[in-house]
């Protein structure tokens, strides 16, 4: 069973959405491993015993609280969605938790993307999420920063990684924080220009920015790489030169930024305006050092 898996159930650390990257079988297996071990009458140290009723009947595919969900044809439809929603609503048969395995993650379509975003945003208690997929195109980032992300065979994990050319985002995110107090306004607009391309660009920045300065905050205060989004990234964001204050306040600008830009307000003037405020919270607070008082 995938180690960081087990870690996080045995600190009882367990979010409550992961995506496995790899294999469809071999994750298919690590999932159910985890459905067991999350279930399991004995378990010991985070591991399923294998040997109990629960654990038989998840191996054996007729646990009543695990749902398994694949491609329906092509895709993983909206409606296979909405079963999922309406399987988890029930109340619990057996188990401590109710396990929704959904294969082939990147297969989703749009509309099924966007349920599933529902769900994911507002989890039941005791509901456990694991998507699978080969790879993470093709997953919405609204999607992708709900996950927490596990690879197989590496140690290594996080959110976007690996995937496609999203290492680049992490050093975008890195550089904007470094960058922001030091350049002008002229630079400033130049920046929010590159951002606003289109909705869907715009979108993703927030997003990836949003977990970001969620992961500086999660970082500072817990010194826990296991509950950041991008556990990879761990090393950068506790070093990063802002404080979790400061991340915690920036990340409420982005929401604020994501709700405008939800309610079709200008993309580039809500860049430009969100850019100014970040860029003055992070120079307050060098202005101010320790003594925080950076009012906005
Ligand atoms: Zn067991």
């Amino acid at each position: 069973m995938l180690e960081q898996l087990a870690k996080a159930i045995k600190l009882g650390l367990l979010v409550h959405a992961y995506l496995l990257i790899g294999d469809k079988s071999k994750m298919l297996e690590e999932a159910l491993e985890t459905a067991m071990a999350v279930n399991c009458l004995f378990p010991v140290g985070g591991y399923a015993c294998g040997e109990c009723l629960a654990c038989r009947k998840i191996r054996y595919g007729n646990h009543p609280d695990v749902v398994i969900v694949e491609p329906r044809g092509a895709s993983l439809k909206i409606d296979q969605i909405r079963e999922v929603q309406r399987a988890i609503s029930f109340k619990h048969f057996e188990g401590r938790y109710k396990i929704v395995i959904l294969l082939d993650a990147n297969k989703m379509t749009l509309e099924a993307a966007n349920s599933l975003l529902k769900v994911l945003e507002e989890p039941p208690s005791g509901t456990l999420f694991i998507l699978i997929a080969e790879n993470g195109d093709n997953i919405l980032p609204t999607v992708l920063s709900r996950c927490q992300a596990v690879k197989a065979g590496r140690k290594d994990t996080n959110m976007c990684g690996d995937m496609g050319n999203d290492n680049r985002w992490h050093e975008q995110m890195r550089g904007l924080i470094e960058q922001l107090p030091s350049i002008d306004l002229h630079q400033l607009l130049k920046i929010s220009d590159s951002w606003n391309k289109n909705r869907d660009n715009v979108r993703s920045i927030l997003e990836y920015l949003l977990v970001w300065l969620r992961d500086i905050a999660v970082a500072k205060i817990s010194r826990n790489d296991s509950l950041l989004f991008n556990p990879s990234v761990f090393e950068t964001v506790v070093n990063s030169d802002i404080k979790a204050e400061t991340a915690v306040r920036a990340a409420l600008e982005v929401q604020n930024c994501q709700r405008q830009i939800e309610q079709n307000a200008n993309a580039k003037l809500v860049l430009d305006v969100l850019l100014m405020k970040l860029q003055r919270l992070i120079r307050l607070e060098e202005r101010y050092g320790e003594s925080r008082r950076c009012e906005v």
